[in-house]
């Protein structure tokens, strides 16, 4: 095959350049990527979201049989907007070993080592099939990896395991917490706020709703962490956002709030929601609905839901990730990936990347060098296993 041969860093180079966050078209970039790969004679798969803007990519080194390793990334970024940054976001930047962009960490500079091996994975021709799984929309909830294992599912033999590269430092995460999101809406009813005997006032009630979120996170911290493997040890509660009301001489007819919480792995994920629906229902609705029938409503809606990663210990992915990574330990974050959804699929998978979690979503963000060759030895190694020579 006559394909360009492009190395880590470059590669990044050229996937920084594409500004696919999340709010964005992925597709100049997944153009990118299959005109790449089919220079290499290898095949890719787009799976598109329903307004055909954005694409997941999988393709298949080697034989087409069943089994096979997936490398998994997500081609989003999230957002530069109001964040102060020394060099031009798109621009990988070279500074004291550090290579600065957005998504050079999370998660261009995985996808650029597995895209950069493909040339030398195809040289030495391969035994077992690896699986590249580039998504879309992972940082607004792991939106896009869903119709993307379905479709592995629907039109593959299951894959074999799963490699994960969110960054890691290389290290081997074997659990990470679960997250589920919604957006609750208050409707209350609309009057002069100097006749708050008539109006039902869908700020103060979305407050109260609000406290009761907090409390609730009071007594999950209480449950603590069995395992003690989680930093902070104990499933979280946070509400995001809120808007609502239009003027202070106003009762305000409209509340929202987006909220979320990240829960342990083997604990009931659906309790706390269940709670809240509950505390709802019984005991506020029924005093909004007295004051205003068949106007005040209360609506929670899911916004994502993102199964945790629940430790396999001796799992294929786990014992084949820590023989590439040298390494005898897993570790536990509390940030969520796409790896809880692959699991849920049957497929065992772990976290494993380049760069500190730590230099993610914020500005002048980078990847250091060192750690993106860590990543091409770590591919490397898994060349020697899959490969014939
Ligand atoms: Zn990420």
């Amino acid at each position: 095959m006559a394909g360009e041969k492009i190395d880590a860093t470059q590669m990044l180079r050229k996937l920084v350049a594409f500004d696919t966050t999340s709010r964005n078209s992925n597709l100049d970039l997944i153009d990118f990527v299959r005109g790449y790969l089919d220079g290499h004679g290898v095949k890719s798969e787009l799976v598109f979201d329903h307004g055909g803007a954005k694409a997941n990519l999988y393709a298949t080194l080697g034989p087409r049989e069943a089994g096979g390793i997936v490398l998994s990334g997500h081609t989003d970024v999230v957002p530069v907007d109001d964040q102060d940054w020394e060099t031009d976001p798109w621009t990988l930047t070279e500074r004291h070993n550090r290579l600065y962009g957005r998504g050079s960490c999370d998660m261009k500079g995985f996808v650029a080592c597995s895209l950069a091996l493909v040339p030398e994975l195809l040289e030495r021709g391969l035994k077992e099939p690896v699986h590249l799984a580039f998504s879309y929309d992972e940082e607004v909830g792991c939106l896009g990896v869903h119709s993307l294992i379905a479709h592995i599912i629907e039109h593959h033999p299951k894959p074999r395991l799963c490699l994960v590269g969110e960054p890691t430092m290389m290290g081997v995460v074997d659990t990470h917490k679960g997250i589920r999101s919604y957006v609750t809406t208050v409707t209350g009813l609309e009057a002069h706020s100097s006749q708050t005997q008539i109006g039902v006032n869908a700020v103060m009630v979305a407050a109260e709703l609000i406290n009761f979120l907090g409390q609730m996170g009071e007594d999950l911290k209480a449950q603590g962490d069995a395992t003690g493997r989680f930093t902070p040890p104990y499933t979280t509660l946070s509400v995001g956002t809120i808007e609502g009301g239009t003027a202070v001489n106003i009762i305000p007819r409209h509340c929202r709030f987006a909220w979320e919480y990240r829960s342990l792995p083997g604990t009931d994920a659906e309790a706390p929601i269940r709670r809240f629906e509950d505390h709802v229902t019984r005991r506020v609705l029924p005093a909004l609905e007295e004051k205003a029938p068949g106007i005040a409503a209360i609506t929670t809606v899911p916004r994502s839901v993102t199964p945790a990663l629940k430790p396999d210990p001796g799992s294929l992915a786990e014992t084949l990730a820590k023989a590439l990574a040298g390494s005898n330990e897993t570790q536990a974050v509390s940030y969520a990936t796409e790896a809880g959804i692959f699991q849920v699929h049957g497929i065992p998978t772990v976290v494993c990347g380049p760069g500190d979690i730590l230099q993610a979503h914020r500005p002048n963000e980078f990847v250091s060098i060192e750690q993106l060759e860590a990543c091409t030895t770590f591919l490397r190694r898994l060349a020697d296993r899959v490969c014939v020579a």
